[in-house]
């Protein structure tokens, strides 16, 4: 059996989730479903990054020990990720002892390789990306990401020689026959990594002298792990290193780390060098994902326009959410989501034209098979182009999620719930009903086994939606991939269920 093991970053609890950490935590999630429905070894890594001077400083800031905070914030991204049906394998969160005990391993056997040394750092460090700046990172003084000029520190540290590990880097990203090899997707983001490694990498301050929120370094515990060289780590800590090499070679390399590009450099490049250093091999992929705004603008505390998970779910579902958030423009890219523009795709896409199609086949079944599944005669072959629309529709969704193409992989199946409505009228059973009892019976099967297959093909996007269809089809359970499960005479649902209920536009159902 083959595993995939995929992992969303380990969010930073300075701040309650917000509609940025669900956009990647559900994408992580509908590759992970997609994977186990196929049958692999499928192990979804989710979790959350607790340790630094940002988050010691909002404990501060909220009159509690950082330990208390992060106990606190915790809870609310569990939270969403419940609500969002989120199907991690493991939480991990950097303040667990297997964690920490795991880093510290890791950096000793560095240490000791010589990959680590003591020197002095000055220079310009961002605290909301805990990341040093060089001037050619800076837009008029500020960082890009966070608007706030960066302060100058100085002490005396621990390096990791990344340097070292420049041209196995340009190796592993540039010739696929290295047993290093990995991949950074998209493309253009692959050219900018590539670029940033080819001008030359300095060695990385690895660790701070004046900060006690994080994990002590085993050879001078007057120091604390770097938060990035801490959080990277849990890849590979969350699935047994050191300790549980059973686990661990099971899963491990990571089959893909997904991200937002901000913090494509540590898993690309950074991260990867570590583990070379440590005789590890890279995750074999790394996904960095576009950003978005909301209605035109840049989410930001300031203009109040911050989207909980809570407040998208509580509007559309979690199902309809999961779809939405996806299917709005390409993944890889930069987009903007604007609320009215989702309420009419909700309409069109999943309230008229699947739940529609869900909904009259089911009064259709009832009202002229007295509920019960018609059998698709042989002399009436099933409808060949929805049979070939619905079998195809698997393989075309394989594709397009083999990289990360959610809107191509929705696309597919739109195709043959489209096909199916335009099949109802063409057909029109409610004539047949009087004319031809044959040909209706042959029509309403095609119909349910066509919709049993949409079920099955939108569980990695919609599982409760997915199981709600085959409930009231009498199919619950039944997710082969192939034509003809469905057993004539099975008792379908005695009237149909709306699956989507519609939306004003402009109606808010958040407060
Ligand atoms: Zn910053």
């Amino acid at each position: 059996m083959s595993k995939y093991y995929i992992t969303t970053p380990i969010y930073y609890v300075n701040d309650v989730p917000h509609i940025g950490h669900a956009y990647t935590t559900v994408a992580a999630d509908v590759l992970a479903r997609h994977y186990r429905r196929r049958g692999y070894d499928v192990f979804f890594l989710t979790g959350t990054d607790e340790h630094g001077a940002k988050i010691a400083e909002a404990a501060a800031k909220s009159g509690q020990t950082p330990k208390e905070y992060v106990d606190r914030i915790v809870e609310r991204f569990k939270e969403a990720w419940k609500l969002l049906q989120i199907s991690n394998d493991f939480f991990i969160r950097t303040s667990d002892p297997h964690h920490e005990a795991g880093v510290a391993a890791f950096l000793e056997r560095l240490y000791t390789s010589g990959d680590i040394y003591k020197g002095v750092y000055e220079g310009l460090y961002c605290v909301g990306c805990e990341q040093f700046k060089t001037e050619e990172d800076l837009v008029n003084g500020v960082c890009p990401f966070h608007g706030i000029a960066p302060t100058w520190y100085s002490e005396e540290n621990y390096f990791f020689r990344l340097s070292r590990y420049q041209d196995a880097l340009l190796k592993a990203l540039t010739e696929p026959s290295d047993p290093n090899h990995y991949v950074v997707n998209p493309p253009s983001r692959l050219n900018e990594v590539l670029g940033k490694v080819r001008l030359g990498l300095s060695d990385l301050s690895i660790s701070r002298a004046s900060l006690a929120w994080g994990v002590p370094l085993p050879f001078d515990p007057s120091q604390v792990a770097y938060v990035w060289i801490d959080a990277l780590l849990n890849y590979v800590t969350a699935i047994g290193y050191p300790d549980d090499l059973s686990m661990f070679h099971r899963y491990w390399p990571a089959d893909l780390h997904l991200m937002a590009k901000d913090i494509l450099w540590f898993h690309a490049i950074l991260w990867p060098a570590m583990l070379i250093a440590n005789g590890l091999r890279p995750p074999r992929e790394v996904y960095a994902h576009g950003f978005f705004t909301i209605g035109g603008q840049r989410m930001s505390k300031t203009l109040g326009n911050v989207i909980a998970p809570a407040d998208l779910v509580a509007r559309f579902g979690a199902d309809a959410a999961r779809y939405l958030l996806l299917t709005d423009f390409p993944f890889g890219t930069d987009g903007d989501f604007n609320l009215d523009n989702l309420v009419a795709r909700y309409n069109a896409e999943l309230a008229n034209d699947l739940g529609n199609l869900v909904n009259r086949t089911i009064s259709m079944v009832n009202r002229y098979c007295e509920g019960l599944v018609p059998a698709s005669g042989p002399d009436l072959p099933p409808d060949a182009e929805l049979k070939a629309m619905a079998t195809a529709m698997f393989s075309q969704i394989d594709t397009a999620l083999a990289s990360l193409e959610f809107v191509s992989a929705a696309d597919a199946v739109h195709a043959v719930v489209s096909r199916a409505n335009r099949y109802v009228e063409e057909m029109a059973p409610w004539k047949l009903a009087r004319i031809d009892r044959d040909r209706l019976a042959s029509v309403l099967y095609n119909l349910v086994e066509t919709e049993r297959l949409i079920a099955v093909a939108i569980w990695a996007f919609m599982p409760t939606t997915s199981e709600r269809i085959l409930d009231q089809l009498g199919a619950p359970g039944q997710t082969a991939a192939s034509w003809g499960q469905i057993a004539p005479g099975t008792r379908v649902s005695s009237q149909p269920k709306p699956l989507f209920p519609r939306i004003e536009i402009g109606a808010d159902r958040t407060r």
